[in-house]
């Protein structure tokens, strides 16, 4: 289809444009689009960037003049021919792929990276193997529970593949975190042009990093575009379920608007994430208060703080993102910290693209793409994994690796420069523990905590909070802090997975008494011993804290994986699949291992990463490289059997038991 847009367009407004292109993204595509061999043979420097070191960019104004101009001349000819489809040279592939990255892309992780870009938007999603017979398909079903990112993604892949399904979701629309904090301030903390489905990239990127209505538009737009709204029952709580062996069914029971509700299904996709459940700490006196209050989850769709005392307790990413916002109203604000967070600033961070790139986005064709895979690059295993490891011959007194005292050094550089000439405040949003032991959060330059901290209107209060008062907070130093309205910025219940849900197993089995020894486990994240037809999407570590691909892709890979083993269970005949329980054991002692030598576990902090053993059940402590492996092909039919290492075999009739 012609872009209209571009066909309209005149000369001058794409020499304007093009000024806006990334010089090495652009190198990549505009070999890729014409194979101009003066495009590749453009060089790219090492450019230092901060504790990162240094990545590959193109900074020489001469060079980036050639490119921009080539680009120009190209969109000017591409309009003049029609800007008709454009369509992908295959031969030139691999080498693009190179250059817009400015790095090597192995034979090993070429389709992990292909399928990253989305050039094919049905990369990552399931395919049938073979046709499947008709009856047994159509009297499958499975009940998806929760409508967030991966609920959606579960529920597009059902329909795709034909087979019947529910989505049942507690709330009242779809998008799971992004329908839940409402927060002001509210936006994701890594890049949107990586946050987006690969099946869905079409949906405009509008900012670097989106704020939470775009997000939530973002997943609303998903329901309606793929046609699974009508599949979801919204206002909808699944309280418990079973497995029944004798049926080789579950039962699903929730509570809905209009009473109870029950499902017998095949199988069970478990979309319930992991951030939903709002933690309060008990605070004696929390009843008693006069005045308004919430949490961050639960933001009142009406409430009007303008003018008002608000206190805000809790200093992780939703304080610190949402401080700066309710400062501009508030009659006065208080933030109750325990513990400081780092703080890691990034330009731009709170503004939106220039009106010209979401124009080149919409008319250069393959550039949505392109771009993609450099933002997804900057965060590649190769080079971010070794952020997160700590170095056992390296202790400054204050991290265990070099790159993370790299980033505490420009951390702190940015809180002095930041709160020059307030010592006290200084010292006070100092954490004791190493950057990455806890959640670095992510803030604008200009318009971020610290610049809110040093308006008149607000104050730090570091006392432990002894008691919430009808009228207010008292602290352990016996000082009394009336305000109006109370904010929990306290995070989640994160380590509980699948709570408050009793889901109970093979002989009626329960989490509890699987996960009591040292919190939730699974086997690959998705699976769970005596749970057979039970998968989770977002299960115990999988969450990719600095280990080189997004959430969104990991619940992307564990959903295809979880087709696939759906699909063995209607192509061949078989009623159910489970995990053995020497596999989920020997993975977990091999995820344990992994896990000792990660700055997380830091023993200066306890943070939101680490449950009450001491362990985490939310981060992925493996190369995400492996995780990509283990779920792609549980029937082992497209070579992966030969690939795999020796010691985890998420295959049928291997780790994976199938009756
Ligand atoms: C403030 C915030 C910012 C974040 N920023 C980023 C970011 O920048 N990048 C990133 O990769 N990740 C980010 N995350 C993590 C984010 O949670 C995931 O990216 C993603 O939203 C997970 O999607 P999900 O569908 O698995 O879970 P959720 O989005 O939590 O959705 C789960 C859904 O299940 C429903 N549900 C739960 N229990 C039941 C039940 N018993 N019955 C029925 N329905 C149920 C919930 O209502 C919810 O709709 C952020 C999280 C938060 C809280």
């Amino acid at each position: 289809m012609a872009r209209q847009e571009l066909l309209d367009a005149s000369d001058e407004a794409i020499d304007d444009a093009a000024n806006f292109l990334d010089p090495i993204v652009l190198r990549g595509l505009l070999y890729q689009l014409t194979g101009d061999a003066s495009v590749a043979a453009i060089p790219h420097v090492m450019v230092p960037m901060g504790f990162r070191g240094e990545l590959p960019g193109i900074t020489d104004p001469v060079h980036i003049a050639f490119l921009r101009a080539k680009a120009a001349a190209f969109l000017k000819a591409y309009r003049d021919a029609g800007a008709g489809d454009w369509p992908l040279s295959q031969e030139r592939l691999h080498r693009s792929m190179e250059l817009a990255v400015g790095g090597t892309i192995s034979e090993d992780e070429r389709e992990l990276w292909i399928e990253q870009m989305a050039l094919d938007p049905a990369a990552r999603c399931f395919s049938w193997r073979r046709e499947p017979d008709a009856a047994r398909k159509d009297n499958f079903m499975v009940v998806v529970v929760g409508a967030g990112m991966g609920g959606l993604n579960a529920a597009v892949q059902l329909k795709r593949a034909g087979i019947p399904f529910v989505v049942v979701e507690k709330n009242k629309g779809v998008g799971g975190t992004w329908h839940e904090n409402r927060y002001p301030g509210a936006r994701v903390d890594t890049p949107s042009r990586a946050y987006a489905h690969i099946f869905a990239v079409g949906y405009p990127c509008l900012s670097p990093f989106a704020a939470q209505p775009v997000n939530e538009g973002y997943f609303n737009w998903i329901a309606d575009n793929f046609g699974v709204r009508d599949h979801i029952l919204f206002d909808t709580e699944v309280t418990d379920m079973a497995w029944d062996e004798a049926s080789k069914r579950w039962t699903v029971n929730a509570i809905g608007p209009d009473g109870a509700r029950q499902w017998q299904a095949q199988a069970v996709i478990s979309a319930v994430g992991c951030f939903n459940r709002p933690q309060i700490p008990d605070f004696p006196g929390a009843d008693s208060f006069a005045g308004t209050s919430f949490h961050t989850t639960r933001w009142p769709d009406d409430i009007d703080l303008a003018g008002k005392r608000i206190a805000v307790i809790g200093s992780g990413a939703t304080s610190y993102q949402m401080i700066p916002e309710l400062v501009k109203d508030a009659g006065h604000l208080t933030l109750f910290q325990r513990t400081p967070s780092w703080c890691i600033d990034i330009p731009g961070y709170l503004h939106p693209f220039p009106p010209q790139v979401s124009w080149l986005d919409r008319n250069f064709p393959w550039l949505v793409n392109f771009a993609r895979l450099q933002a997804s690059w900057l965060a590649n295993p190769e080079s971010f994994q070794r952020i997160i490891e700590i170095d056992p011959n390296f202790d400054d007194g204050h991290t265990r690796s070099p790159i993370v005292s790299a980033m505490r050094a420009q951390c702190l550089a940015f809180l002095h420069r930041k709160l020059d000439g307030h010592p006290e405040l200084i010292a006070k949003m100092t954490p004791i523990g190493p950057p990455l032991a806890s959640r670095p959060v992510v803030v604008d330059p200009h318009d971020g905590i610290y610049d809110a901290l040093l308006r008149d209107n607000v104050s730090l209060v570091t006392a432990p909070i002894a008691a919430i008062t009808p009228d207010g907070i008292s602290t352990a130093d016996g000082a009394e802090h009336p305000v109006d309205v109370i904010i929990y910025a306290t995070g989640f219940k994160a380590h509980q997975f699948l709570w408050p849900m009793d889901v109970r197993g093979r002989d009626g089995r329960s989490l509890d008494a699987l996960w009591q020894k040292d919190g939730a486990r699974a086997y690959i994240g998705a699976m769970i011993p005596g749970f057979p037809n039970f998968f989770m999407v977002y299960g115990p570590n999988i969450t990719p804290f600095f280990s080189g691909l997004g959430m969104i892709e990991m619940e992307e890979l564990a959903t295809r994986f979880a087709m696939q083993c759906i699909e063995a269970l209607i192509l061949d005949e078989r009623q159910s699949v489970d995990v053995k329980a020497e596999a989920y054991a020997k993975y977990n002692s091999e995820l344990d291992r992994r896990e000792k030598t990660k700055a997380y576990l830091d023993p200066r902090v306890q943070n939101a990463f680490k449950n009450e053993f001491g362990r985490s059940a939310i981060n992925c402590p493996f190369d995400v490289r492996l995780m990509w492996n283990w779920w792609r092909d549980p029937a082992g039919e497209n070579g992966m059997r030969e690939k795999a290492d020796p010691l985890i075999r998420p295959f049928l009739g291997e780790d994976l038991l199938v009756d």
